[in-house]
């Protein structure tokens, strides 16, 4: 911990880089958080910064005219799926979505692999979410195209967590120096498992408050104490909640218990409330992967802190950034 060096920022924290970084992501998939440096996120957050401009001036352009993505999703999704959607169209290509993969021949018992050859003879670029653990990997080692992993099971959802990431920056101004609290179900949110990975990159301290049950799993903890982060874990947030900075709430992921006893037992078991966010530090942020399903009251949504639907937005630019990025027009 005492240990840890960060790698040095550089001092502007948008292109420093050059074209020279941008290709690096030529071609690539984007599998895991683990596969980014501080440079990369410098990057990424520079381009979807000018995403961000370029939307607020024109709306849409014509930056990736004539690509085509394939949004594969096995599993529900709104804001991922509808995000990548609206990046590909905002950067003029176009989307072949397939979100009921009940009516596409993953019914009639297609493998994975198989089913991302056929997608990549029609799109430049692949998303993908699955329940599976590492499903995005499996799919990349058999597709020429790049895979985009949106979400594998309980394994990582490493788009999120870069939006969460430019959520902070963008909100707080730094990521340096800062106290993390996540909050819910800390064993099956997959948002979680990455952003706690990415967050190894920077000088945090991370708090972990959860059921028992919730735990963040010990691979994860002991992966982030090889790397010097100072972590904790409670069982209630009133210890911490005085000295967070950024409070990064969790849904109880209801389809991924396999006792629904146990769910019942601990679904609930925080809601934040006006009172709560009274007891918050004045400039934090109050952050949630979404979709909520009772762990913020709606109350909370008119407080300046509460940043889970600008969240939203932000995820948009980090998204075309990617897409630009990945189909080497960054
Ligand atoms: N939308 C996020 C995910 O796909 C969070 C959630 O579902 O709770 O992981």
């Amino acid at each position: 911990m005492a240990n840890y060096q960060p790698p040095q920022r550089k001092k502007s924290p948008y292109l420093p880089l050059g074209d020279q970084q941008g290709a690096r992501f030529y071609g690539k998939d984007i599998l895991s958080v683990k596969q980014f440096s501080r440079d990369d996120l410098d990057y990424i957050f520079g381009v979807a910064e000018e995403m961000r401009e370029m939307v607020e001036r024109i709306g849409t352009f014509d930056l990736l005219k004539g690509k085509i993505l394939a949004n594969l999703f096995y599993e529900p999704s709104t804001r991922t799926s509808s995000s990548f959607t609206s990046a590909m169209e905002r950067l003029g290509g176009s989307v072949i979505p397939i979100s009921e993969v009940r009516y596409s021949s993953v019914a009639k018992g297609e493998s994975l692999p198989d089913t991302v050859r056929t997608l990549e003879c029609y799109a430049d670029v692949i998303v993908i979410r699955h329940p599976e653990v590492g499903a995005s990997a499996l799919a990349a080692k058999y597709a020429r195209k790049p895979i985009i992993n949106a979400g594998d099971g309980v394994g990582e959802h490493p788009t999120q967590a870069l939006l969460d990431l430019f959520t902070i920056y963008s909100e707080l101004g730094r990521l340096d120096g800062l106290t993390v609290t996540m909050l819910g179900d800390l064993k099956y949110g997959r948002t979680v498992h990455s952003l706690a990975r990415l967050l190894t990159l920077f000088r945090v301290k991370i708090n972990y408050v959860s059921p028992d049950i919730l735990r963040m799993p010990q691979e994860i903890i002991h992966e982030l104490k090889e790397q010097g982060v100072p972590q904790e874990e409670f069982d209630t947030l009133d210890p911490v909640i005085g000295q967070t900075d950024v409070l990064y709430v969790t849904r109880v992921q209801k389809e991924r218990f396999e006792n629904q006893d146990d769910y019942e037992s601990v679904k609930g078991a925080f809601v934040i409330t006006p009172e709560i966010m009274d007891k918050a530090r004045e400039k934090m942020v109050l952050m949630h992967p979404l979709p909520r399903v009772g762990e913020i009251s709606m109350e909370v949504d008119e407080d300046p802190r509460a940043a889970y639907f600008r969240q939203m937005e932000y995820g948009l630019y980090v998204r075309m950034a990617l897409l630009a990025m990945v189909l080497g027009k960054a």
